[in-house]
């Protein structure tokens, strides 16, 4: 009997969740504290890193369809539907259960079909956005051109203004992206590995730089070459990328030596990063899975480097480049320099205030604001202007004086 689409989208949106779209299981995007992250139980991580990417599900004439409630760039948070254009795959990557020769059921939707039945489902009110992938078949560029159709029957036959991911094979054209880039509100290209010798292990059929270095940087090009009126919705789409956590015996300090290169010369919006979990049936079946913890920590020193200003140099890599497990590395960061140093928070500038524990973006901006009134005397100061007061006091000084650690009772 033949699938309907409505059946196969739910397959591919089940199949497709372990495609990161916003946030880690254990943070949702922000960095939080170290009690909160380091207090699971190994079931409970366990649990969440299970049910990675699933957040909710829609019924659409009686059948459940997962999606996940993705976090846009500014925050806001949309339903958005996962969906492969196929689960079949020519290429062969090491972890990946949608790899060729696998004994898997694949499933393939007609570029029509896939626009159509997600257009019926928006068209409900049910979904706001759409992440688009797909395995590899008859070539990077053939199956990117497949991927582009959806995107202009949405966008141009259906008129579709919702949220647009569109995922770029490896091996896209330049054409291809700049399309993409007509076309969608965010695009991406997983890297897999921070360098070519670590993909080898991972998807030895991969070309790094060729394949996946080059398309990226081909978005930057065009931000900056092409006027933005070009993109969709008159602007360029933001580009992410991906890193599978583990296998490759990478350290923390090569993906994120690579993650801080790629903010800096392909103007990358954010990197995702997924610890790597065994796929029964792959080379990698038996490779043990990756402590999650490891990915929470790599999400915290990418939020350091994209938006607290730290540059590599101050992140608390181990001998081994290894980030510390059991401490968020801001923390670990003021521990080792700030402890005996502090922050005298009525001088401090913004990027010396986004070095203390309590103190974020927005924080420091407070902060800054409210100098210009008066100084800042006492923890309760700090309190009332929304600043974690007790994570900082053993950080900083006030009014040249270190501060009273005490419990807070109420
Ligand atoms: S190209 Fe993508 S879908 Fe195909 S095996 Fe590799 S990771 Fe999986």
């Amino acid at each position: 009997m033949l699938m309907d689409d409505l059946n196969k989208l739910a397959m591919t949106a089940d199949a497709a969740r372990f495609e990161a779209t916003g946030e880690s299981p254990l943070c949702g995007g922000f960095i939080r504290d170290t009690r909160r992250t380091s207090g699971y139980t190994p079931s409970e991580l366990r649990d969440r890193f299970s049910r990675r990417g699933i957040s909710n599900h829609i019924e659409v004439n009686g059948r459940k369809i997962p999606i996940q409630n993705a976090v846009m760039p500014g925050g806001r948070r949309i339903p958005l539907l996962k969906a492969m254009l196929t689960t079949a795959c020519e290429r062969d990557c090491h972890y990946c259960g949608f790899r060729a020769g696998r004994d898997e059921r694949r499933i393939t939707f007609k570029p029509e079909g896939m626009a159509k039945t997600y257009h019926n489902i928006f068209q409900a009110g049910l979904l706001d956005g759409l992440f688009l992938s797909s395995g590899v078949f008859a070539g990077g560029p053939n199956t990117q051109n497949h991927m582009l159709d959806v995107a202009e029957i949405l966008r141009v036959k259906l008129g579709y203004r919702g949220y647009l991911h569109l995922k770029i094979m490896p091996g896209a054209e330049r054409d291809q992206i700049m399309r993409a880039m007509q076309l969608a509100d965010r695009i991406s290209i997983n890297l897999e590995a921070p360098n070519p010798d670590r993909l080898s292990c991972l998807a030895p059929a991969k070309k790094f730089t060729d394949e996946l270095l080059q398309p990226l940087g081909w978005i930057e090009e065009i931000r900056r070459s092409t006027p933005a009126y070009r993109g969709w919705g008159g602007r360029w789409p933001s580009s992410t990328t991906q890193f599978v956590v583990g296998p490759a015996g990478e350290s923390d300090l090569e993906i994120l030596s690579t993650v801080s290169k790629l903010h800096q010369t392909h103007g990358l919006g954010r990197a995702f990063f997924e610890a790597f979990t065994p796929v029964q049936g792959t080379p990698l079946e038996n490779h043990p899975a990756e402590n999650p913890l490891r990915e929470h920590r790599l999400y915290q020193a990418s939020f350091l480097l994209r938006d607290y200003q730290f540059d590599l140099e101050d992140l608390p890599f181990t001998h081994e480049g290894r980030l510390p497990i059991s401490t968020d590395p801001k923390l670990a960061y003021a521990r080792n320099t700030l402890a005996e140093t502090p922050i005298e928070v009525n001088l401090a500038d913004r990027t010396e205030l986004l070095r203390v524990p309590g103190i974020g973006p927005r924080g420091a901006d407070v902060i800054l604001r409210s100098r210009q009134h008066g100084r800042i005397r006492y923890l309760s100061d700090l309190r009332k202007i929304g600043i974690m007061a007790e994570r900082a006091a053993p950080y900083i000084t006030l009014d040249g004086h270190r501060v009273p650690q005490q419990l807070r009772l109420f």
